[in-house]
Formats: C-alpha cells, sequence, structure tokens
C-alpha cells in the first residue's frame, strides 16, 4: 500500500478486483475516506511484494482468506447481512465502528490486506464455507501446538503420510486434514492420554518435499488453510504414537457455535474493547505490530475473529490456545481472548516501562561509570593534584578527554608520552589559586624600605599601586588602569631585587623572567604539542612555579629582546602584556586560554632605546639611577654587609673596615653605577675572613687602605687619572650608557697638510654610532668658525690634517652630547691651549654654536664623580635636571657651570674667563 494525500490504495493478493463493499467496509474501520474512483484496485504488486516473505516463521503466520469461493448460500444469516446491507447500513456501521477504536489494519511491506470472500462468522468457519459441509472423516494430523481458525500455515508431516494425503487430494480434488493437539498436557477432553478431542478443520492448499541436510528428502512440508472449528466423533479414540506416524483417517464433527447477537451491546463491547487493545499493542509493540502485519482481515467486525487474533497475538501458551480452540461460545471466547490480551497489554506496558527504566538506568549507570572511568583511569597525582586545584570546567573537559585517551593508549606509542606530559602540565596548573593581595600601605613601605636604600621613585610608584588597590580591593584594577611598570638602569641597582620587594609587599608569589637574547615566540608562547620535546612557554611555565595565578613576574632584560625567523617575540610578549589581550592568553602548548589579567608584571631594562615602540606604549617608565659613593657606603653597611655576613654564617664585625676605608674601597674597586660588584667584594672579603677562622689564623679581618689590595687584589683602572697632564688637544666628555654614565675621554692629534695640498675633513674614530660622527662634522665646522672670529689669524685648520678618536673602542659610543667636548678638543688643538683634565662637559651643540640639552644628567654626574672629575660644564637648559640631583653628589664636584651658547663655554675654558657666564 502507499499512502498518498490521506488515501490508502489497497492490493489483493490474488489475482482478483478488490470487492466494493469490502473495501469501504475496512476503510470505515479505519476512519479513512475511501476515494470510489479507487474501484476496482489494482492487485499485482502484493503478490510480488509477499514473496520477499521469505522466512518460514511470517509465511506460517500469514493469514489466509484467500478462497476463490463465492457462495453466497453458505454465508451465515448475520453474514448476509453484513455484505449485502453493508452499504445501506453505513450508518449503523460507522456507528459501531465509532465505539470501536480504529485497528489500523497491516498496510506496511506491501502485503495485502485481505481476501475476497474469506470471513469469520458465528459458525465456525473462517471461509464461506458452511459448518454443514464440513467433511465427516478426515486425515488426523497430531500437531504440537493447537492452530485457531482463519490463518495459513506451515506444517511438516511425515513423507509417507504426505504421499497418502496426495494420492487422496488427487482423487478427491480438495483434501481436508484435521489438526489436532497431541501433548501430555492435562486437559479435560484429552483422549488416550495424549490427543486432544477439539481441533482445526484445514484445507491442504499445497504438499511441498522440505529437503534435509542429506539432500534426502524424509518430510514433506504442508501449507494448509484452518478452516473452523472441529470435534472427534464421540466414537472416535484415536490414539498417537511415535512409532507408527502413519497418518490416520477419524471421523469428526463440526463444533458448533451457539447462535449469538451480534447487535447487542456485550458483542459490541468485546468488540471494541479487544480492538482497542489490539490497536494499543500493535503502537507500542514493534514485535506484534510485525506479526500483525503478517494478519490479514477480512471484516473486523466479526467478533469470533477478532477473539481469535488476539488470542493469537496475545499469548504462546499452548494449554490456553487450545482452551481458546476449544471454546465454542463467541461470547465466552471473547470475554477470554480480551483478558488475554489486556493481560498481554498490561505486561507489555510493564514490560516496557521496565524496558524505558531500565535503559534510563543503563544510561545513568554508564554516565556514571564515564565519570567513574575518568576519576580512575590516569595516574593518582594527577588527581591529587586536581584536588588541590580543581580546573575550571572548561580544562576539565580537556584533561578527561586526554585521560580516556591516554588509557587506551600502549605505552610504546609515540603519542602516549606527549599525551601524558600534556595531562601534567595541565594538572599542575594552579588553578583558581589566586593569593590574597596585603593592602596595608605601611607594612609594604617597610619592606621596601628594608630590602632597598633609596630609590625613592619606585618605591613611591608602588605605594600608589597598593594604594589605588586598596581603594579598589584589588591590584589588577590598579595594573589594567596603570601601565605595565618598567624599571629602565644600569646593571646592579637593584632592578630585579626591587620586583622581588613588590612582591613581598604585596604578599604575592614571585617569579623572574629573563628574555634577554630571546629570538623565538615559542620561547614565550610555547611550541605546540606535536614537536617532540615541546614544552610551554616562559609565562606558562612563571603560573606554575609560582603556584598562583597572581604572581609578580619580573621580565628581565626586555630590551635585550631579539628578533629571528621564527616570528617577533616582542609581538608574543605585547599579547602578554597588554591588559586588553591577556585575559585570555593563549599557550601554545597547553592549547586553552589561561587569565593573565591579575599577573602584575614589572619589566626590567639597561635602557629604553632598544625597547620595541609597541611595548614602550604600554609601560611606565621609571629610571632607576646609579648611586654615588655616598650610597653606596650607605648600602653596604645596610644591606650589604649584613646580607654578606648572614651567608657566611659570621657575625657582621668580623671583618673591620671603616667608614673612609669603605668609602676608599668602593672608589678604587666599585666604580660602576650599581653595587653589584661592591656586593661581590664584600661577599669576597667575608669569605676570605671565615677561611681565616677555620683555619684559626685570626678571628677577624682588620682591613684598612693599605691592606685592600691584599685581599681584593688590583684596583680598578681610573681612566681619568692618566689624563692629568694631558697635552692640548685632549678634552673630557660625559656619555651615558646602559652601563651607566661615564667619563668620555676625547683625543685630537694633527698633522700638517704635506706639500701644496688643502687640509682634509676630521677623521673621527672609536666604535661610534650615526650621530656621533655627525656630530663631529658640526664641531669642526663650528670650531673652524669660532677660530676665525676669535682667532682670525690662526689657520690651524688649514695647514693641518685633524683625527679625533675615543679610546675604549669596544664599547659602542652614540648621541649628540658629546657636541661641545668636541669643538672643546678641536679649539684645544688649534690654539694650543689646555683643558682642566678634572673638568668634564657634555652638551649638543649646534652649527651656530648653541648649546642644547642632553639626557642623563644624574648617570652623567654620578660617572664623573666617580671618575673623580671635580668640574661640571652643562647646558643651561639640563640646569632643572640637576638641581633635582641629591645635595650629596651636587656636593661632590667644586664647580657646576652652566652655557647656552658655545663662546661663553669658550672664554670660560680658554679666555680665562673674561666674559663669565652663569655660576654656580
Ligand atoms: P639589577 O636587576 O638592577 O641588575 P639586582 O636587583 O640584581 O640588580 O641587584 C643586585 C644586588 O644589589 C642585589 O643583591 C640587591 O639586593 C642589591 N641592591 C641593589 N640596589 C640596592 C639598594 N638600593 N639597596 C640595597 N641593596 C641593593
Amino acid at each position: 500500500s502507499r499512502k498518498k494525500g490521506g488515501l490508502i490504495t489497497c492490493f489483493s493478493e490474488e489475482s482478483d478486483m478488490l470487492r466494493c463493499r469490502q473495501l469501504s467496509s475496512i476503510f470505515r474501520a479505519q476512519k479513512l475516506r475511501l476515494d470510489r474512483r479507487l474501484y476496482p484496485v489494482s492487485i499485482s504488486m502484493a503478490i510480488h511484494s509477499q514473496r520477499g516473505l521469505n522466512t518460514p516463521k511470517l509465511y506460517t503466520q500469514r493469514a489466509s482468506f484467500c478462497s476463490n469461493n463465492n457462495n453466497s448460500h453458505d454465508r451465515d444469516p448475520d453474514d448476509e447481512n453484513t455484505h449485502e446491507n453493508e452499504e445501506k447500513n453505513t450508518e449503523t456501521d460507522e456507528q459501531q465502528q465509532m465505539q470501536a477504536p480504529a485497528v489500523r489494519f497491516p498496510v506496511n511491506g506491501g502485503v495485502s490486506i485481505l481476501s475476497q470472500t474469506g470471513r469469520l462468522t458465528g459458525m465456525e468457519s473462517s471461509t464461506n464455507m458452511d459448518v454443514q459441509q464440513f467433511p465427516r472423516s478426515v486425515f488426523m494430523i497430531p500437531v504440537t501446538r493447537p492452530f485457531l481458525p482463519g490463518f495459513t500455515v506451515g506444517i511438516t508431516i511425515s513423507k509417507d503420510s504426505a504421499i497418502e494425503l496426495l494420492r487422496h487430494q488427487k482423487e478427491n480434488k480438495v483434501t481436508y486434514i484435521g489438526m489436532f493437539l497431541c501433548s501430555d498436557n492435562d486437559s479435560k477432553q484429552k483422549v488416550n492420554g495424549t490427543i486432544h478431542s477439539v481441533g482445526t478443520l484445514a484445507e491442504v492448499k499445497n504438499i511441498s518435499a522440505s529437503r534435509g541436510t542429506s539432500g534426502y528428502a524424509k518430510q514433506q512440508q504442508l501449507i494448509i488453510s484452518s478452516v473452523g472449528r472441529i470435534k472427534l466423533a464421540p466414537n472416535e479414540t484415536p490414539t498417537f504414537s511415535h512409532k507408527d506416524l502413519s497418518i490416520k483417517n477419524v471421523d469428526i464433527v463440526p463444533l458448533q457455535s451457539p447462535d449469538y447477537d451480534k447487535g447487542s451491546s456485550e458483542a459490541k463491547y468485546y468488540r471494541s474493547q479487544i480492538l482497542s487493545c489490539i490497536s494499543n499493542m500493535v503502537q507500542i509493540s514493534s514485535a506484534h505490530r510485525v506479526q500483525y502485519a503478517h494478519i490479514s482481515t477480512v471484516n473486523p467486525q466479526e467478533l469470533s475473529y477478532i477473539a481469535d487474533i488476539a488470542a493469537f497475538l496475545s499469548t504462546n501458551s499452548i494449554p490456553v490456545i487450545q482452551d481458546i480452540l476449544e471454546e465454542s461460545d463467541v461470547i465466552q471466547r471473547a470475554h477470554k481472548s480480551l483478558k488475554l490480551i489486556s493481560n498481554e497489554l498490561t505486561i507489555l506496558k510493564i514490560r516496557l516501562d521496565l524496558q524505558a527504566t531500565q535503559l534510563q538506568n543503563l544510561k545513568e549507570f554508564t554516565k556514571k561509570q564515564k565519570e567513574e572511568g575518568t576519576k580512575t583511569v590516569g595516574e593518582p597525582k594527577w588527581r591529587d593534584r586536581m584536588k588541590e586545584f580543581p580546573p575550571p570546567a572548561y580544562v576539565q573537559e580537556v584533561i578527561n578527554e586526554e585521560m580516556e585517551k591516554y588509557s587506551t593508549m600502549q605505552p610504546s606509542s609515540s603519542e602516549y608520552a606527549t599525551v601524558r606530559n600534556y595531562i601534567d602540565w595541565l594538572t599542575q596548573m594552579p588553578w583558581g589559586k589566586y593569593t590574597k593581595d596585603n593592602f596595608d600601605l605601611d607594612a609594604a613601605e617597610k619592606i621596601l624600605e628594608e630590602n632597598h636604600y633609596g630609590l625613592k621613585d619606585v618605591k613611591e610608584r608602588i605605594l600608589e599601586f597598593i594604594a589605588v588597590g586598596a581603594m579598589k580591593q584589588q591590584i589588577e584594577t590598579a595594573v589594567s588602569h596603570g601601565k605595565i611598570i618598567c624599571l629602565i638602569g644600569s646593571p646592579g641597582v637593584g632592578k630585579t631585587s626591587i620586583g622581588k620587594s613588590i612582591a613581598a609587599a604585596l604578599q604575592r608569589q614571585f617569579h623572574r623572567i629573563a628574555v634577554g637574547g630571546m629570538r623565538d615566540v615559542s620561547e614565550i608562547k610555547g611550541h605546540r604539542r606535536t614537536y617532540i620535546g615541546s614544552l610551554p612557554g616562559k609565562i606558562v611555565q612563571a603560573i606554575k612555579h609560582a603556584k598562583s595565578f597572581n604572581p609578580v613576574v619580573v621580565i628581565d632584560e626586555i630590551e635585550k629582546l631579539s628578533r629571528s625567523g621564527e616570528g617577533d617575540p616582542a609581538a608574543a610578549l605585547l599579547e602578554v602584556l597588554d591588559p586588553e589581550q591577556n585575559k585570555e592568553f593563549m599557550d601554545h602548548y597547553l592549547d586553552i586560554p589561561i587569565d593573565l589579567s591579575q599577573v602584575l608584571f614589572v619589566c626590567t631594562g639597561n635602557s629604553i632605546q632598544s625597547i620595541p615602540e609597541p611595548l614602550m606604549d604600554r609601560m611606565e617608565v621609571i629610571e632607576v639611577p646609579g648611586y654615588t659613593t655616598y650610597e653606596k657606603v650607605k648600602i653596604a653597611e645596610d644591606y650589604l654587609i649584613p646580607k654578606a655576613a648572614k651567608e657566611t654564617g659570621l657575625d657582621p664585625a668580623v671583618v673591620k673596615l671603616a667608614r673612609p676605608d669603605l668609602h676608599h674601597l668602593i672608589d678604587s674597586y666599585c666604580r660602576e653605577p650599581g653595587v653589584r660588584v661592591l656586593q661581590q667584594k664584600i661577599e669576597s672579603l667575608y669569605r676570605q675572613a671565615a677561611v681565616s677562622i677555620v683555619k684559626k689564623e685570626s678571628n677577624e679581618l682588620v682591613l684598612n687602605k693599605d691592606n685592600l689590595q691584599e685581599y681584593l687584589g688590583k684596583p680598578s683602572y681610573s681612566i681619568s687619572e692618566a689624563y692629568l697632564d694631558a697635552p692640548p688637544g685632549i678634552v673630557v666628555g660625559l656619555g651615558y650608557t646602559g652601563f651607566g654614565g661615564n667619563i668620555l675621554i676625547l683625543e685630537t692629534v694633527s698633522y700638517p697638510v704635506s706639500g701644496e695640498g688643502s687640509a682634509q675633513a676630521v677623521k673621527i674614530t672609536g666604535n661610534l654610532g650615526q650621530v656621533l660622527i655627525e656630530s663631529a662634522t658640526v664641531a669642526q665646522a663650528y670650531a673652524r668658525t669660532l677660530l676665525r672670529k676669535f682667532e682670525p689669524e690662526n689657520n690651524f685648520f688649514d695647514k693641518n690634517n685633524v683625527s679625533i678618536h675615543l679610546p675604549n673602542g669596544a664599547v659602542k659610543k652614540e648621541g649628540p652630547s658629546a657636541g661641545i667636548a668636541l669643538v672643546s678638543a678641536l679649539v684645544s688643538l688649534a690654539t694650543g691651549k689646555q683643558v682642566d683634565a678634572k673638568l668634564a662637559m657634555t652638551g649638543e651643540v649646534t652649527l651656530t654654536g648653541r648649546i642644547i640639552a642632553v639626557g642623563g644628567i644624574k648617570e652623567k654626574m654620578l660617572g664623573a664623580q666617580r671618575s673623580g672629575i671635580e668640574r661640571i660644564c652643562l647646558p643651561e637648559e639640563n640646569r632643572f635636571d640637576f638641581e633635582e640631583l641629591d645635595d650629596t653628589l651636587k656636593n661632590e664636584f667644586t664647580e657646576v657651570k652652566f652655557f647656552s651658547r658655545y663662546e661663553q663655554l669658550y672664554q670660560h675654558l680658554f679666555q680665562n674667563e673674561q666674559s663669565s657666564p652663569q655660576k654656580e
């Protein structure tokens, strides 16, 4: 059948037309609209489909109403009524149908629904065959299952019996057999202990050989169509012996059913109830649906037939089926069948419910097992770690997946170690761990003071951070609103250690990452897990080591980040530092976003020059200047000596070093801006003291100016001292590099132009940058103009070639700040007038002789002081920077003068202050 727009097209399995009335009655039963244009309906397809049903089981269950017998006179009176008056009684029928729930008769799979004339009647016939026409004697076939009338089945009989049957069939055309249950079960009407007296009359449709495994047909298969209920004649007492399987002829009588009123409410009740049960059963159970699909029906109104279908569908029990078979009263039979089918339906519903709960339980069980499984797979240390730091859901999901993968892997597989390392890392991260910040400003200040001397600016800035954090109750907000702190200063000035103090002040964890020389993005962002030996980047490692997601991370030597073919580490660092991006930082190895927004980053570097611009943009630079000798003495006394003593396990007083001697030590050995070398020297002294104490040579180390060399070796070489008696043409400038400020000696020499040639441009050497070379050109041009103005007769530059050299060739020198020193050196050379070797100068000069401000005044002053410079010349524009300096540093110099034009400086240096500039 095919469903088309609400119409059902039906096919008959026989090569015959469907009878319109039957069709219409079926359609009414199913509350379907019947399109009369469809009469008659074509038939061939169903037969074809039928052949597809090749399973014997299905075949035996297929109902048969295929008789071509159209003996209308054989019909019982009820049948007549239903047949002839069906059209007329549409109303009545439909009313009846309304009471009975519609049973959707099988329409699927191309199985035919109906036959032509076959219908069960109140009398015991599934065909039109009148019980009166039932044969009086039949071959008795003992069966192990009773058959209800109205079904076509296949049964197997012995070969001899089949031959007998065939012979009989040939003679009488139609052969009937009587099928009687042969069992050991108790039955009221059991005859001779094994044969039941009530059986089924069946018409033999076909006899075919059923081949055994040996290929020899010992048995034959009968296709029979059960016709009606029969009973052994009273005189018959057949016996059945397994030894004697020969077919027997027995006398029978039809099993007459008492008449019943089809229109009675009782009949209607049973009909509707049974149909309702069948409908429900077919709907909820697919097994019954299949079974039902192979039952043909003629007239669903026929109670006798409905009762048999219900019994057929609802039980497998042989005694029960036999009981239904033996029941001649249709109402009684319907009653029994209804009981059976409703019981079956109840059981079915319970079973379905049970199945549903079982399924649910199973689902829950497997889900739980899966969860449990993930709890038990993997290594115990992972579970312990996860207990300590429970990962967020999105991470847990990844861990579970990986653990499942891990549990199914062979340890020998290459991926095994990768997955294992990955889980190791995931479980080692301190998920959800944030240390509580300390917002106690006084306590923080105390910690900073305890650890570091000076560094006023830095300490103030850190206290500002904490104060803002206290206001907002979280440092993270302070960080994202402010910028990342970047501490710039010479080595050993305490940049890293101040980072440590910040962590201590905030009571956060501390971690240091050195990015100097880092060339590869993967060092910051990690390697992808596909690489062998891959690891997460430094940032993830820092979080893991700090065991919290809000540590203070010092990124050291940020200006030394370099770049290679493997991407730009500065760009990766930008992702880490940018508060806009670092909320979901993605490490290549971890491959899951992590939140860095609460990490307090502090960057350090020696100079800002080579820090990438975008990084600079996000940082707040705080310069950490070098220390004066006085400061160094303080640091040594208050911090370094107690520290060194503690580390060597000695009393600080063991090393006896008076303050002037300490001063001398610093001046002679520790001239660099920071205190690292000083720290090393002090530590060395304490170690030596420890040695002599252990050797029992002495209990203390008494040091003074004279014996320092004995313990610390040769003092550092002081350049300026070498030039104390310098010839004209040598001038001391002041320079500033990443390693702090220092003096810059400018040496000039001249040699006369040979022959008639003219002087060449000044040659300048000494590892110089472009700007410094340019400023030498400017200086030469300006020196010539100056000389022409002040000493017109001096033709030195016309007669001589000049070379300038800046010693210390290993150190790269750059910048315009040597401008005035260059001019002074050239003028000194040209005029033959010496410049005081204890005088140092810094300042840019223009072609017109203007002196412009330069940077790094404090560093340069520190450098000058360390080198023993006493007199300083600075641009007027830098007066403010100088005044900002500590008095202790300012007081280191005997004279500091400021100039806005070089003429003034010229007069100061070479004309014995005839026109005096501003004096300090
Ligand atoms: P940087 O990172 O600037 O190279 P460090 O922070 O490593 O320098 O400092 C080197 C050593 O000098 C550390 O032991 C530190 O304690 C000490 N130090 C530096 N500055 C100070 C200071 N202002 N007070 C006390 N100790 C200091």
